[in-house]
């Protein structure tokens, strides 16, 4: 069994099935496992969950391939992997996709320049040393990320200014109203927002332009009624998260929406492939965790470990539906780019070299739009959501990969098929 991620799902996956004597490969990107949530951390600080996940994956049989990205996958299953600038491929009969999701940023006037960045971008540059003390800052866009990333921040020493919630203040209210059902996530928010207490926290309030004024930055803020400036060094945003999917749809899978449909059991609509944690748009660690488990059970054959795990997990879907209700992104936000905003900032595109109408695709060839170093992981989903189109068709390799490892890959390929 391979699973793909090492975040909280893919943790899961593979500790499970390893303990239930599967043989399993557990091959993440990243330099340690942990995902977007727990990498950073030293061990010691890590919450006692966290700890014994890792604790398990370390003690089970599973090898634990980090810095390895998978380029490519084909049915039946095989995987190519770079792996440190080496060509891996690996052969599975059961794939876990635990690949998380990334920032979608949607674009508005000034939103390329310095000091503007995703506030998953803030919280990596604080978690790698960034210094902010002192620094205005002021966060904006929606859902409950903001909260650990403000509280991150001021205690990092941030000047924190404002945090601005896109949300209506009524659909804020039903949503915090709603947290009794989930007592825990009601305790970490009170948290989170008491290490911010004297700051303003809006509701009903985004950003609609930032320009650069003597040297820092000038952020219009807007209720809709209401429009005022102030000035910032660091603006943190975020509208939001889009799953991980490319190699879901390589292999053809069932998407709804931007996430991979599964059933019960975690798997897909393609046999002996399951996903689990974010690309099945059920976000968070914790329903991460419960997610990948199941799937490592049923990836073992083990159902009746996977059943157990269904009430808690119809929790943590029944918190993911109201969060993503009450967070929805409101059209005022597409509305916000001119037609001189870059939309893809890899190559330089603005919105007006768009035409209306045109898809993914259509941009894409005609204006370069996706076609820079980020490959449309930014501009694809943003365009997305800006023109309203479907995700464009995803090639091998699914990220930038050197030519040598390609290569490797494919005389990797052409040997199996020689042998057999
Ligand atoms: C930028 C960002 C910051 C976040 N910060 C917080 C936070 O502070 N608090 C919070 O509660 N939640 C946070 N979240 C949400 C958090 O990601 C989830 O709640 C949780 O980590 C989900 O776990 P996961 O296993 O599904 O995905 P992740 O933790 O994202 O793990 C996915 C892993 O898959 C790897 N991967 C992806 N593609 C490939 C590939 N092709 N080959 C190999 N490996 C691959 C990635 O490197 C990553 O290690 C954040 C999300 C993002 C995107």
């Amino acid at each position: 069994m391979a699973v793909i991620g090492g975040g909280p799902a893919g943790i899961a996956a593979a500790a499970v099935a390893a303990g239930l004597g599967r043989s399993v490969v557990l091959l993440d990107a990243s330099p340690r496992p942990g995902g977007q949530i727990w990498r950073h951390r030293d061990r010691g600080t890590l919450p006692v969950g966290a700890r014994d996940w890792l604790g398990r994956l370390e003690a089970s049989d599973a090898t634990v391939l980090s810095g390895a990205n998978v380029v490519d996958v084909a049915p039946g299953f095989r995987l190519g992997a770079d792996v440190q600038g080496r060509a891996v491929t690996v052969a599975a009969g059961a794939v876990v996709l635990a690949t998380g999701a990334q920032e979608l940023f949607l674009p508005f006037p000034g939103w390329t320049l310095p000091g503007v960045v995703g506030v998953g971008g803030a919280q990596a540059l604080l978690k790698a040393g960034m210094d902010v003390r002192g620094k205005r800052v002021a966060i904006a866009g929606t859902g409950p990320l903001l909260l650990p990333v403000a509280a991150a921040l001021a205690r990092a020493g941030a000047d924190l200014r404002m945090v601005a919630e896109q949300a209506p203040p009524r659909e804020v209210r039903r949503f915090a109203a709603s947290l009794w059902r989930t007592p825990a996530r009601l305790v970490q928010a009170a948290l989170y927002r008491s290490a911010f207490a004297t700051v303003r926290y809006r509701w009903g309030t985004w950003v609609k332009r930032v320009s650069e004024r003597d040297g820092a930055l000038l952020v219009t803020w807007t209720t809709g009624r209401s429009t005022w400036a102030e000035p910032a060094d660091l603006l943190c945003t975020a509208a939001g998260l889009v799953p991980c999917t490319e190699l879901a749809r390589l292999l053809g899978c069932e998407l709804s929406g931007e996430a991979v449909v599964v059933d019960h059991e975690q798997q897909t609509s393609v046999p002996g492939l399951y996903a689990a944690g974010e690309p099945t748009g059920n976000t968070g660690m914790e329903a991460a965790l419960i997610e990948g488990a199941i799937a490592g059970f049923a990836a073992a054959g083990q159902g009746a470990g996977a059943r157990a795990l269904w009430p808690s997990r119809a929790r943590h879907r029944d918190f993911s539906r109201r969060a993503s209700e009450a967070f929805r992104l409101r059209p005022e936000l597409r509305a916000r780019a001119e037609p001189d905003t870059i939309v893809c900032r890899c190559e330089d595109v603005t919105l007006a070299s768009i035409a209306p109408g045109w898809s993914v695709r259509e941009a894409k060839l005609a204006t370069r739009a996706g076609m820079g170093s980020c490959q449309g992981r930014v501009c694809g989903p943003a365009l997305r959501h800006l023109l309203g189109t479907s995700a464009d068709t995803v090639r091998v390799p699914v990220v930038p990969t050197p030519l040598g490892v390609l290569a490797g890959l494919t005389a990797q390929r052409d040997d199996s098929r020689g042998a057999s």
